[in-house]
């Protein structure tokens, strides 16, 4: 049973998917919806009386050591207090919330593996960010964005504690990863993974001059010439450019997954093309602008299995089940599934906490089934792959009698991004083939 949500009754035993799940079915469910602030809606209910005891489950990266703890239990913290020490080999983690911290231990976190979590039960307290930490943060912030240099902006994305959406880097990492790679295009990216999610087009709909801000100084960090902004539909494109006049921005249409498309329009166009998430870019103009930490993140929460689908902006740290409750989960949902649909995870422990990373959670009345198809020979695999393989050809060669290895070209270069097979009408899972073949190449034995 899922543990962690009162009424919800739809799994009787641990349902783990081994690979993604197809959504084109749900392609009409795609959300145009605003942000809602749970902690804004939290302090309404307090007002009225409502209020429940609450904790957050905040992970700290690079923490495994105890002399990289600045907490211990039984600690009371304050709101952008520095929970971790710099240069643990991670950047800084501020505490969203005042509270005490209760428990220090390891979790498996959705999409992340075990990570250490510090359990804080918040404070009844106004969490209005007035506390002397929140100040002393705050100062961080003074220099002002234009006279920034390339050590500053680093410097202020390792304080802020600021992650990539899409695959968790630290921002100071992903900078130093673009510019030793020579990338010539920074792409500010607001395109989601399948037609559920909606977070990063969300962000980018109401933020649009932070994120475009925010690009700009990473853009600078990272070495690249030009910069653009790149929205999933022409909906979300259409209320970036009203509201960002000087950055250009890119609609793709509407497609999933879209980001290999434009990875190759661009190479072919201008060269060399880097994404960064479009909550890290916002989070960098704030850090810049205000000196505050990466401290909430923006979760689409959406499936057949909520009545109210949203996209949620809520601390990190907020457990899973807050979310759905929150959204109206209905007590027949089979499956909860974190990340996008095709790459993420199933979840049963819905007490675990949600992170930078998540971008969406999908809650689902009937267990999907994913159905298998002889290969058409679209060619759309090969289209969406940034990395230039063509995994049509490697799931022809990797599925006859005899494999030769020699025809496997490129493939340790893939990046397990799920496109391809995100992409694949025929519901091929092209990502676990390629992977299958890179082993075969790396073992070396066919020379
Ligand atoms: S999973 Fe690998 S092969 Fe498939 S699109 Fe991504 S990089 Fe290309
Ligand atoms: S996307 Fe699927 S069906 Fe189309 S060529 Fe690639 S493997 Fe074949």
């Amino acid at each position: 049973m899922l543990r962690g949500l009162h009424g919800f009754h739809g799994l009787h035993s641990p349902y783990a998917l081994s690979r993604g799940i197809r959504l084109e079915k749900h392609r009409s469910r795609s959300l145009k919806k605003g942000i809602r602030d749970i902690e804004a809606e939290k302090q309404k209910e307090n007002a009225k009386g409502k209020k429940k005891p609450e904790f957050l489950l905040i992970p700290l990266y690079g923490a495994e050591e105890s002399s990289a703890r600045l907490i211990h239990p039984g600690d009371r913290v304050e709101k952008y207090q520095v929970l971790t020490a710099p240069g643990a080999g991670a950047p800084e983690v501020c505490s969203p919330m005042a509270g005490i911290v209760e428990d220090i231990r390891p979790l498996q976190v959705p999409l992340e593996g075990s990570v250490l979590c510090a359990r804080l039960r918040v404070s009844g307290e106004k969490q209005d960010g007035d506390s002397p930490q929140n100040g002393k943060k705050k100062s961080r912030g003074k220099k002002k964005e234009t006279s920034l240099d390339r050590a500053d902006i680093l410097r202020m994305a390792e304080k802020a504690g600021i992650r990539d959406e899409f695959d968790g880097t630290p921002l100071p990492l992903l900078a130093e990863r673009f510019r030793s790679s020579g990338v010539k295009v920074l792409v500010g990216c607001g395109l989601d993974d399948d037609p559920y999610g909606d977070s990063s087009g969300a962000v980018l709909r109401e933020c649009a001059r932070e994120a475009a801000e925010g690009l700009r100084l990473f853009a600078l960090a990272c070495g690249a010439q030009r910069s653009m902004l790149a929205a999933t539909s022409f909906y979300t494109w259409r209320r970036v450019v009203a509201s960002e006049k000087e950055t250009p921005v890119v609609s793709m249409g509407g497609r999933t997954p879209a980001r290999g498309v434009l990875a190759g329009k661009l190479r072919r166009s201008v060269g060399k093309a880097g994404f960064v998430g479009i909550q890290a870019c916002v989070a960098l103009y704030r850090a810049a602008r205000e000196g505050i930490p990466q401290t909430e993140t923006v979760v689409t929460v959406s499936g057949d299995g909520v009545w109210k689908p949203g996209n949620l902006r809520v601390p990190v740290g907020t457990p899973i089940e807050v979310l759905l409750n929150r959204c109206g989960v209905l007590p027949d949902t089979k499956l909860v599934y974190i990340g996008p649909a095709i790459a993420g995870e199933a979840v049963t422990d819905l007490t675990l906490p949600v992170t930078q990373r998540t971008r969406c959670i999908t809650a689902l009345k009937q267990q999907p089934i994913n159905k298998t198809y002889a290969c058409i020979g679209c060619g759309r695999c090969a289209r969406v792959c940034m990395r230039g393989i063509l995994p049509w050809l490697v799931h022809d060669v990797i599925n006859r009698d005899t494999v030769d290895p020699l025809m496997l070209w490129n493939v340790e270069r893939c990046t397990s991004c799920h496109s391809c097979s995100a992409a694949c009408p025929a519901g091929i899972d092209l990502a676990a083939e390629v992977a299958r073949a890179a082993a075969i190449r790396r073992s070396g034995d066919f020379e």
